[in-house]
């Protein structure tokens, strides 16, 4: 392996993978430890870490291919809707430092995923806006 990144590895065919869609620039197969039937995965072949760091041309093309990948797996499989998640960091989870996006099918029955919310504070919503701005 490279560089010891197993999605590398996965990108050029030294770790085997259920692929879903390949082109030049992306690869997407399953997730090996799916939160759904179809759970997927899609990457840049090139090596980046996160949102943070990969450039904003390589960034704008992935996310063409996460619509197209999605709107095919909401056409082949049986499900309502989907979940796009991207994990940056290990305090986010993202366990595989090699940025990728994962598309996750859902089902109406399958309820809301698990982050849980609190009731917000309108005065410390605005002191928080006011401080972070851009
Ligand atoms: P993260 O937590 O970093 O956002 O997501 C990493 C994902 O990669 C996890 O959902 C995990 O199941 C998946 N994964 C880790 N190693 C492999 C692998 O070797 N092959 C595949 N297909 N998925 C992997
Ligand atoms: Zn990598």
């Amino acid at each position: 392996m490279k560089n010891d990144c197993v999605f590398c590895a996965i990108a050029e065919g030294e770790i085997p993978s259920f692929k879903v869609y390949e082109d030049d620039l992306v690869l997407a197969y399953l997730d090996i430890n799916p939160f759904s039937e179809g759970h997927t995965l899609v990457i840049p072949k090139e090596h980046f870490t996160g949102l943070l760091d990969t450039p904003s041309d390589v960034l704008k093309e992935i996310v063409v291919r996460v619509q197209k990948v999605a709107a095919h797996l909401k056409a082949a499989l049986p499900c309502d809707g989907f979940n796009v998640l991207q994990n940056n960091g290990a305090a986010a989870g993202q366990t595989v430092p090699h940025i990728h996006f994962h598309i996750v099918p859902r089902r109406s029955s399958d309820g809301k995923i698990a982050f849980t919310s609190q009731e917000g504070n309108m005065d410390a919503l605005a002191a928080l806006a006011a401080r972070i701005r851009m």
